[in-house]
């Protein structure tokens, strides 16, 4: 027995001298501020690139947060069947900023804006309890039920192409682009609708050696690529 209390207190001694028990004294080196550690936005403060964009309106720009996405929950749909379901909702015309259709009602894939646009006011697409999202967020409506189909390939190209040209206008980043169902409870825009691989989408200069997918519809020196969701903000 005695035996294995001296064994015991020569590994302590060991320990010790070798560094590896719990030491009280400070070792005085520097401590690495937090900050240093945590990866910083690295789209977000650089400047927006020169992309065309064929939405620019003429009214001053509202100061735009977020980029909300729909679905109109029919299989067919336009500007003025929306703008009088509205407005037989009481509400002062089209609630969204933007319609893309799927050839039922509207071209497949083709982006109209709406006068909220044009006139750069409020939307009525996204109430909150604050009406932060109706106030400051751009509201894109698909035509389609995207709980029971999928988005058409021309929609998706065309949401696609619309969220990153308006994602570089406003500087705003991918956790920024939001589906209605993130703001209050609904299905909307449904369950078929991949809101993180559009939400991704940004555009870059090809002029600056980006590589990635050309998306039909931009002038030649500008792509749409898809990314992966840590490199954009
Ligand atoms: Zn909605």
């Amino acid at each position: 027995m005695f035996k294995w209390f001296s064994f015991i207190g020569l590994l302590m001694v060991a320990g010790l001298l070798a560094g590896c028990l719990p030491s009280p004294v400070h070792t005085g080196g520097r401590l690495t501020p937090l900050q240093t550690l945590v990866p910083q936005p690295a789209f977000r403060s650089a400047p927006p690139v020169a992309v065309h964009n064929p939405w620019k309106p003429d009214a001053l720009p509202r100061d735009w947060r977020y980029i909300v996405l729909h679905h109109t929950a029919s299989s067919a749909g336009s500007i003025e069947s929306v703008h009088e379901a509205h407005i037989g909702r009481g509400w002062d015309g089209i609630g969204y900023h933007f319609l893309i259709g799927n050839g039922n009602g509207m071209g497949d894939g083709e982006i109209q804006p709406t006068f909220r646009w044009r006139e750069q006011i409020h939307g009525a697409h996204a109430k909150s309890p604050n009406n932060e999202y109706n106030e400051h967020g751009i509201g894109i409506c698909l035509v389609g039920n995207f709980e029971e189909t999928q988005p058409s390939a021309a929609q998706l190209s065309s949401v696609k192409r619309l969220v990153g040209v308006l994602k570089n206008e406003y500087r705003l980043t991918a956790g920024q682009v939001i589906g209605h169902r993130d703001v209050k409870a609904t299905a909307c825009p449904g369950k078929n609708f991949p809101i993180g691989e559009i939400s991704q989408t940004a555009v870059f200069s090809v002029l600056a050696g980006q590589p990635g997918n050309y998306v039909t519809g931009l002038p030649s020196e500008f792509q749409i690529v898809t990314v992966e969701r840590s490199n954009v903000r």
